[in-house]
């Protein structure tokens, strides 16, 4: 099974891809975790970049899709993969397509985690971390026992600069500028699963199961 998954920040991504990759026995590729791979290892991609990174440009499409390939080549991706936060541009999904047409590979499906923007808003914004033992709270449901204070070791519960409001709108619309077009883009090539990501955790798991098994199944 080659897969990808395709979801909002805040819709859950990072939890279900891992479940989907042990059902299915593929490799779960976290570009974000190849980053740092190669930056932490100080290797030739890694070195290329820190170029941009340090001086706060963005690492291109293309240096992108090498790093990626350089990883899928790989031995243990030839049973199949599923690619989380991979591609997140237009142009990093045709170079995908096309690298996989040179390899006589070709995707499975593609699963997009949709939950509406109110939603995700409020999940993110209202996120707070205990800031001595990284416990986390939630201001809709789960909130400390006594307000500010952790209650397992009475830290102090903050707010991350990532979940302030707007931050967290920010990263809304970049999704939604650069990766939510991969979705007609997957759509039009009969790939795209839409998966209801409002549901509980478990609830999607399963919606997201269920999905993949009758699509595979219309194949035989
Ligand atoms: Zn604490």
């Amino acid at each position: 099974m080659r897969l990808i998954l395709l979801g909002p920040p805040g819709a859950g991504k990072g939890t279900q891809a891992s479940s989907i990759a042990e059902k299915y026995q593929v490799e779960h590729i976290s570009t974000g975790d190849i980053f740092r791979y190669h930056i932490k290892n100080n290797t030739e991609l890694g070195k290329k970049v820190k170029e941009y990174t340090d001086n706060g440009k963005l690492v291109p499409d293309e240096l992108t899709c090498e790093i990626v390939w350089e990883r899928l080549d790989r031995e243990d991706c030839q049973k199949g993969f599923l690619l989380d936060g991979f591609p997140r541009t237009l142009q990093q999904a045709e170079i995908l397509e096309q690298g996989l047409k040179e390899r006589g590979q070709a995707l499975d499906s593609v699963i997009s985690i949709e939950v509406p923007n109110e939603i995700l808003l409020e999940r993110l914004s209202g996120r707070r971390v205990c800031n001595s033992c990284g416990e986390p709270y939630h201001t809709k449901n789960k909130s400390p026992k006594v307000e500010g204070v952790c209650d397992t070791c009475g830290g102090e519960i903050v707010q991350r600069k990532d979940d302030l409001e707007a931050t967290v709108r920010n990263r809304i619309q970049v999704y939604e500028e650069q990766t939510a077009p991969l979705i007609d883009y997957y759509k039009e090539r009969d790939l795209l699963l839409s998966v209801d990501g409002t549901k509980a955790i478990e609830v999607v798991r399963e919606e997201i199961f269920a999905t993949l098994a009758s699509f595979s199944s219309k194949d035989c």
